[in-house]
């Protein structure tokens, strides 16, 4: 026995390894290979085996990576063991699910890991060693278990980048960012802008630390779905890489490189205002043999029958379109049946009509089995966007427009459990509707038969203040907005199933300035969470250059996983981790950002500035927006704002100055970069306020010269253009003037009166 057990040891290498990692390599060839396999393993297919070894493999090599790097521990003292048995000596690590990996269970006391995404930490002595158990519900819990194993050594992901990626501080180029002029023109800036993969967001442990001799741990997400609101592909791998790490889950499908994104399980939307076009195309051919129409007797029996409003081949092409065949199932406008879906917009079809319901239904599983959302677990399914709605008498008695949408969603979701039961669906898929415009109300009535849990309900919250807390009974602005939501989730309410936040921290009008929530972030989440919401996104995300943006996605991260985690603490650990030795001048700096962060939204969104071109309006007043604020706990002052930001400046300085090169410098450089974006934005609406006072109070002299300040600053800002690229389409601009919006209109018409041309 004991001469085979030394032949054993021989051979696996393992006996002279310090740490065993022990993890199921399923059908690969090595633990490396697996972790780097994603483009072979099929996500798609109910066959999880595979999946489950790419991923946990992909966990064991990240736990290597970061023990090398912050233990004594070298790579070569650290291997990889199969699931079979436990090793007999050294330090030991078991990675896995109970269904991946037999030993976790029976190496760690306590109950099995239920949520997929959740994950148990235990670790002990036993004898002269320890043993490390990091269970996880599923593949992606195991990889977070990871992660929090490696936090636990000290590890923190801040931000973008790893020291240890080979293209940490190269520049890479990003692809399809374009921006629509005015005239209609597209300017695609980052075929010509190159950037920076910073490499600056990963903080390690100051020394060498051991490994946790004693552990016993729990944890499961409070929300469900953790990401980001967005339509075009615009991500990078060090962006998806740091997703995984914070348990952001969230992402599109019109991402490039999906296969990495599923090994991180990250889940993929889609969907959108075109669900119409595609699935209920009026142009469409038919697809079914009709009765009465001949040349396309090669097609399948025709379920529908024939319509009584039928208008055969009325365009003459030779084919049979959807309206042609049943004209009935389309929005009726003014009268007449229209066959207007264009894209995103149009007509309603005619949500009473059952036939259509279903066809649009069935086109739905199509496209998410084979077509265009085959890569879609996440489906937005939206209407046309600012829509007519069928005018027929069955559609009125049909009830609101949510009320319409319920009963559409209602033949969607069962289409696809049909889909799901006869084994045509492989995977789940979330249907969820949006609280939106026409159906920001909740339903007046509640459907019979909705399996409610099978969806969602996005609410947006859009053009809200962020002044206020969501929840503050004293806002004006948000008082409506949070009646509809309650109208979604009150006991006593029509809806029975789980909300989707679709927030709007960086909504396109803020055009990627340096905004700063902090507490007021906190608070919403764990109220939204309060009020029923279980998914939460938010819209045009940074995915480079963050700046100041990283305090905000770090606070979000843990909220969204904890809604109990301490939010001042966390932004106090924020603070304390990314800038060590400037960390009292950095927190102040943050305070102050934040101070500014009202008058940043009533500058954008509200359309205050084109009272400045008329003598008459009052500028002030709407919105909590003043001139000067006073003291008062109501407004929020220009003026005030200006100080804050006279005040950060000299502590961001203060910061730069005194902290030490490397890494921690370039931290302070990128929110100081982002900083005087927002400076020079909030200067330029600072002057032009003052050059339409004195304009109005007939002061010429006094306007010219403000407005040359207006100028200087305007100047400043055309030259911002990296930092204005960083997000989506959208939210992106050509440059820093640009991106003032109005802002360009307004100073466009006093440059006439005041310009004259001089600097
Ligand atoms: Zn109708
Ligand atoms: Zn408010």
């Amino acid at each position: 026995m004991i001469f085979a057990v030394v032949v054993l040891c021989v051979l696996s290498s393992v006996c002279s390894a310090r740490v065993v990692i022990v993890v199921n390599k399923g059908g690969f060839s090595g633990v490396e290979a697996g972790a780097y396999a994603e483009e072979r393993v099929d996500w798609r297919d109910d066959d999880l085996v595979d999946d489950a070894a790419c991923t946990e493999c992909f966990a064991a090599v990240e736990l290597r990576r970061f023990l090398v790097r912050c233990t004594d521990l070298k790579a070569g003292e650290i291997v990889f063991g199969g699931v079979g048995e436990l090793p007999l000596q050294g330090d030991v690590f078991i990675l896995g699910s109970r269904e991946s990996n037999p030993l976790t269970g029976k190496n760690r006391m306590g109950k099995k890991v239920v949520n997929s995404e959740g994950f148990a930490i235990t670790a002990k002595r036993d004898g002269g060693r320890i043993v490390t158990v990091i269970e996880g519900g599923g593949r992606v819990g195991v990889l977070y278990g990871v992660y929090e194993y490696i936090e636990r050594l000290g590890v923190r992901f801040y931000g973008l980048g790893d020291v240890y990626d080979d293209r940490a501080g190269k520049r890479a180029e990003a692809r399809d960012y374009f921006y629509t002029l005015k005239d209609g023109k597209r300017f695609n800036y980052d075929r010509v802008t190159e950037y920076k993969v910073p490499s600056a967001g990963t903080v390690y442990p100051a020394g060498k630390v051991g490994l946790i001799e004693e552990l016993d741990i729990a944890e499961e997400p409070s929300y469900l779905t953790r990401g980001f609101h967005v339509s075009l592909d615009r991500g990078n791998e060090e962006f998806y890489r740091w997703m995984a790490r914070r348990r952001f889950n969230y992402w599109t499908a019109k991402a490039e490189g999906k296969t990495l994104l599923h090994k991180l399980g990250i889940r993929l939307s889609g969907g959108g205002h075109v669900v119409q076009s595609l699935c209920l195309p009026p142009a469409g051919q038919w697809p079914y043999n009709h009765v009465k129409f001949k040349g396309d007797e090669d097609k399948p029996a025709d379920p529908f029958g024939v319509s009584a409003e039928y208008i055969a081949d009325a365009d003459g092409d030779g084919k049979l379109s959807y309206f042609e065949a049943h004209p009935e199932w389309y929005g009726l406008i003014g009268g007449k049946r229209s066959d207007n879906i264009r894209g995103e917009f149009g007509h309603n079809f005619c949500t009473s009509n059952a036939d259509a319901r279903r066809e649009l239904a069935e086109n739905v599983v199509r496209e998410l089995i084979l077509g265009a959302w085959r890569e879609v677990d996440v489906l937005n399914f939206w209407m046309l966007d600012n829509a007519k709605w069928c005018e027929c008498s069955e559609c009125v008695r049909q009830g609101s427009y949510t009320d319409r949408l319920m009963v559409v969603a209602g033949d969607v979701l069962a289409a696809i459990k049909r889909a799901r039961a006869d084994g045509r669906l492989s995977r789940e898929v979330l249907v969820v509707l949006p609280a939106y415009r026409g159906t920001l109300a909740g339903p007046t009535k509640k459907i019979a038969g909705l399996d409610y849990e099978g969806l969602s309900v996005t609410f947006f919250p859009i053009e809200r203040c962020y002044f206020h807390e969501f929840s503050d009974e004293k806002c004006g602005i948000n008082g409506p907005m949070r009646r509809n939501l309650a109208e979604w989730t009150s006991k006593e309410g029509n809806y029975a199933g789980p909300m989707f936040i679709g927030e709007y921290y960086n909504v396109s009008l803020f055009k990627s300035l340096p905004i700063v929530y902090g507490d007021l972030m906190a608070a919403d989440v764990r109220w939204y969470y309060g009020q029923g919401a279980r998914h939460f996104d938010f819209m045009h995300v940074l995915t480079r250059d963050w700046g100041s943006w990283g305090y905000d996605y770090y606070l979000l991260s843990r909220l969204l996983w904890d809604v109990g985690a301490d939010g001042d603490a966390v932004q106090a650990e924020y603070i304390a981790g990314c800038y060590p030795s400037c960390s009292a001048e950095m927190g102040r700096f943050f305070q102050l950002c934040g101070k500014v962060t009202p008058a940043f939204t009533a500058m954008r969104i509200w359309g205050w500035t084109e009272k400045l071109m008329d003598k008459k309006a009052e500028v002030f007043g709407d919105n909590h927006l003043a001139y000067k604020a006073d003291g008062d706990g109501d407004k929020f002052g220009i003026v005030e704002a200006i100080r804050y930001y006279d005040q950060a400046e000299k502590l961001i300085e203060k910061a730069y100055t005194r902290c030490e090169q490397g890494l921690q410098k370039q931290r302070v450089a990128e929110t100081r970069q982002r900083f005087y974006y927002g400076k020079a934005s909030l200067h330029f609406y600072y002057h032009l306020v003052n050059v339409s006072r004195s304009w109005r109070a007939g002061e010429d002299a006094q306007a010219k010269a403000e407005f040359s300040q207006v100028k200087q600053w305007a100047a400043k800002l055309r030259e911002v253009k990296e930092l204005v690229h960083a997000a989506s389409n959208d939210a992106n601009c050509e440059d820093g003037f640009a991106a003032t919006r109005k802002g360009v209109v307004v100073y466009e018409f006093f440059d006439k009166i005041y310009g004259n041309g001089e600097e």
